[in-house]
């Protein structure tokens, strides 16, 4: 059976044209480095090999960005998926302080692309809310917020007296600058096209169904019989790693997302923040730049083909109150309702690195709420990682933390 990981009416791929198509591949060929998968992950790691001079080809079975990319919200932003209090029985502070930094500097490196390159993709950095609705949690906001500001990060404290939003919040912490908004397929193509002029090589339609290692080099064979040749392969697959290795990286739920038309009066406050509930599951929110909103959540266990169009009706049935509820004064028609797979680890990191076994075996996966910054740090460390370069946080990501 064919995995379905996307299912629904996926607005970035709904609003936006194909903005280029790519070939199939048509020969064999040689290279350094094979990246496998061409969603936002397969696109940074292109652009930090090209651009670090390594030559790599981008092999991608079916669409660029038509995978989790094109359902992922986009919200980015330094803090995880749980609090660092609920984090701290899998990992240290130490540990969830030099994440949020990471997440930092990731958010930092998509800017300096945008300032670089030009903001194709409605890139706008924005604060991040994390917030509770209920008085017993308050507590709970403030230890996150102290350990926040300890670690010298620009927070401020929300409660009832000082709240700017018009739902009820009892307690939040409000990141300032520590956030970003962008459009991925936008993202995605951009990235690509930038790394095709630095030597990258990408093709589309062109699965890869075997992968052979020998001492110096790997070969796989891809849809029509065509062989790539080169020194490592990174698996940038996304949720789908099952080519590679029989490791069962992160669990999966099924998610949910909503977005609007757009709606001319929603308050500028909302355009310059990004905005998540601390409910497990969370709800979480956004404003695009054309004025509509985007709102998530609502996870269920993990349903590997998701034809029940009940169940789903039901999550986005539930997703349009709480929207509505939120925003009572704004008039809210739902445009695009679309869900897909979602894969989270107990640290809430992804797995960027060499597979234990197999040196010639790397991945890159953007597990975790945070998958699009964790890709931007594996570009970042992987393309180091070529030239011997070990980076001092990339025991983080580990592939085998969580062996006995
Ligand atoms: C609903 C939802 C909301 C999210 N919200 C956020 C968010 O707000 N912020 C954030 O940072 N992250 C978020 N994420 C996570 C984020 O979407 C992912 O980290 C990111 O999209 C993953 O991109 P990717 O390129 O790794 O995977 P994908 O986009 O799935 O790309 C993998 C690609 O590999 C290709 N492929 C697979 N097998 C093969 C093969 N054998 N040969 C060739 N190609 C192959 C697939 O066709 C696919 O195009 C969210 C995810 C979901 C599902």
């Amino acid at each position: 059976m064919n995995t379905q990981y996307v299912q629904g009416d996926c607005i970035f791929t709904r609003i936006n044209k194909t903005i280029k198509q790519y070939e199939y591949l048509t020969e064999d060929i040689d290279t350094e480095v094979i990246i496998v998968g061409c969603g936002v992950t397969g696109a940074i790691l292109g652009h930090y090999f090209s651009k670090n001079n390594i030559n790599c080809v981008i092999l991608e079975k079916s669409r660029i960005g038509h995978g989790s990319t094109s359902i992922t919200t986009s919200l980015l932003q330094y803090e995880l998926d749980d609090n660092a209090m609920e984090l701290k029985s899998y990992t240290s502070i130490e540990n969830i302080i030099r994440s949020y930094n990471l997440g930092i500097k990731a958010l930092d490196e998509i800017e300096e692309f945008i300032n670089e390159h030009g903001n194709k993709c409605d890139f706008k950095r924005v604060d991040s809310f994390l917030y509770t609705d209920k008085k017993l949690e308050n507590k709970e906001m403030k230890e996150e917020y102290y350990i926040r500001k300890e670690a010298g990060l620009p927070v401020k404290f929300i409660d009832e007296d000082n709240n700017p939003f018009l739902f009820d919040v009892k307690g939040g912490v409000i990141g300032k600058n520590g956030g970003a908004v962008l459009d991925p397929y936008k993202f995605t193509q951009h990235l690509i096209e930038v790394s095709c002029e630095q030597g990258l090589r990408v093709y589309e339609n062109t699965e890869v169904l075997d992968v052979q290692y020998s001492e110096n080099d790997v070969t796989v064979e891809t849809v029509y019989g065509y062989k790539v040749k080169g020194k490592i392969i990174i698996a940038a697959t996304g949720y789908n790693t099952g080519i590679f290795t029989k490791r069962a990286f992160g669990t999966k739920t099924t998610t949910f997302n909503l977005a609007t038309k757009p709606i001319d009066n929603i308050e500028n406050i909302y355009k310059n923040v990004i905005i998540r509930d601390n409910k497990d599951p969370y709800t979480y929110f956004r404003t695009t730049k054309d004025n509509r909103l985007i709102i998530g959540g609502e996870d269920i266990n993990f349903i590997p083909d998701i034809y029940n169009k009940e169940l789903c009706n039901k999550s986005y049935e539930t997703l349009e109150q709480r929207l509505k509820s939120l925003f009572p004064n704004l008039n809210i028609e739902i445009e695009y309702k679309y869900c897909g797979a979602f894969a989270s680890t107990q640290d809430n990191l992804g797995f960027i690195g060499k597979d234990p076994t197999n040196s010639k075996l790397w991945y890159c996966l953007g597990y975790g709420a945070n998958g699009i910054l964790f890709a931007m740090l594996g570009g970042m460390m992987l393309s180091k990682l070529y030239y011997g370069e070990v980076d001092k946080d990339i025991n983080l990501f580990k592939v085998d933390r969580f062996d006995q």
